[in-house]
């Protein structure tokens, strides 16, 4: 900037710093707010200091009283950097951000001072309360940085109810599961009756079944996390009476505000896996962004099964083998019947990519079969009714079910372990 403009520049914010003064009282920090982008390394309370000294030396006083227009808010900017560190005792956490709701009479004078005195130089309210918290809360809790993705802690300051809201980041452990036992639901199930309230059918407890996978896996985390809930987000579902075998099934553990946050993994692994021991193992554990749900659970992933399967008539080896590969490529689906009470009725094309089983005796064989994400097995081998075609039952001219079903594989090139 030449010696001319800075002189210009000079007198123009005298002048704008004497047409504000004489409009009403006004803090300091409210003052240097409207000259925000002069200088670097001030305050804005310093700034405002600064300008009324000068001003005042030039004859032009500021009026006596309470700024009208931040109502002293900048004055209790230590209180409620108080009250965050209250609220953040005992959490564990490396960054942090404040928010802030202005009640509704301070974003109709801000608006009005900026309107009115348009210095071209001016920082927001909102902008500068935020950051003067911040300065406060991390000067008294002695840690901590802004965060601006992601921060661990969220602080909302709501104005006009007085209040301070903490939201902490969850935690979230990528991971996949082996479900050895039948009958358990891979998440909480509420119960039918009383919707989780607690009644008599479900033994007060809420639930439809007792145990669930979700339950099991987030048991030590919740312990270790000082949390009290968590959901497990699973890359597909399967029934409750299949087990889920080979490799283990992808998911993501979501920890809803947890206290600690340095968990040890491999710790927190082999609990689970004593604690659960003959009903459900985990494997792999490593924390990954919350991105990662969506992901996991909307990836069509490949799948392959263990099928153990009845006919109701005796089957040659020869016609097994020949059903079975004549049932790989394209099979049509109408949503299963046991299924459509939840799901809308429409016709969907899996392929079936493996296809390969054995008789155990005339009427029992066991099948590995491998199919797209969302293929329904239980309904290949059936038919259900004629509204899977191509069908196991079709293909054989024998009613055929499966008696028994796991799932030994689950892979897709988006998991974060492939
Ligand atoms: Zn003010
Ligand atoms: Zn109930």
């Amino acid at each position: 900037m030449s010696a001319a403009n800075q002189e210009q520049q000079g007198k123009e914010v005298i002048k704008g710093t004497a047409i504000i003064l004489r409009a009403g009282p006004i803090c300091d920090d409210c003052l240097g707010r409207a000259f925000a982008k002069l200088g670097h390394g001030f305050s804005n309370r310093q700034r405002g200091g600064a300008l009324r000294t000068l001003l005042s030396m030039l004859g032009v006083d500021g009026k006596p009283g309470t700024c009208w227009i931040c109502d002293g808010l900048f004055g209790r900017v230590e209180d409620w950097a108080d009250r965050a560190v209250a609220a953040s005792q005992g959490i564990e956490f490396e960054s942090y951000l404040f928010g802030v709701k202005l009640s509704p009479r301070l974003s109709q004078m801000e608006a009005f001072f900026n309107e009115r005195f348009p210095t071209g130089l001016t920082e927001s309210l909102k902008h500068a309360f935020n950051r003067e918290v911040g300065k406060a809360f991390e000067a008294k809790s002695g840690h901590g940085t802004v965060g601006l993705t992601n921060p661990h802690l969220s602080f909302i300051i709501d104005l006009a109810q007085g209040k301070i809201e903490l939201r902490i980041l969850p935690l979230y452990i990528y991971g996949r599961y082996l479900k050895l036992v039948r009958g358990i639901p891979q998440t909480r199930w509420p119960c039918r009756h009383c919707r989780g309230e607690g009644c008599k059918a479900c033994g007060f407890t809420g639930k439809q079944y007792l145990e669930s996978v979700e339950e099991l896996v987030a048991a030590p985390f919740l312990t270790a996390a000082e949390a009290e809930e968590a959901h497990l987000h699973g890359a597909g579902r399967e029934d409750i009476d299949a087990r889920m075998l080979g490799t283990g099934r992808p998911f993501v553990l979501e920890v809803v505000s947890p206290r600690n946050r340095c968990l040890d993994l491999p710790h927190l692994q082999s609990l689970v896996n004593a604690s659960a021991a003959e009903k459900v193992q985990v494997n792999g554990l490593h924390f990954v962004p919350r991105e990662t749900v969506a992901l996991v659970k909307e990836t069509h992933a490949k799948k392959t099964y263990r099928a153990l399967v009845a006919f109701e008539k005796d089957i040659f080896p020869e016609t097994l083998t020949e059903a079975l590969e004549s049932l790989i490529g394209t099979i049509k689906q109408r949503t299963p019947q046991r299924v459509s009470h939840r799901r809308a009725d429409l016709v969907r094309e899996r392929c079936l990519l493996e296809s390969r089983g054995n008789l155990l005796s005339p009427r029992q064989a066991e099948l590995e079969l491998c199919g797209e994400g969302g293929l329904y097995i239980k309904e290949l081998v059936s038919g259900d009714n004629g509204r899977t075609l191509p069908s196991l039952a079709a293909r054989l001219g024998v009613a055929s079910r499966v008696v028994e079903l796991d799932v030994i594989d689950v892979t897709s090139e988006s998991f974060p372990d492939s």
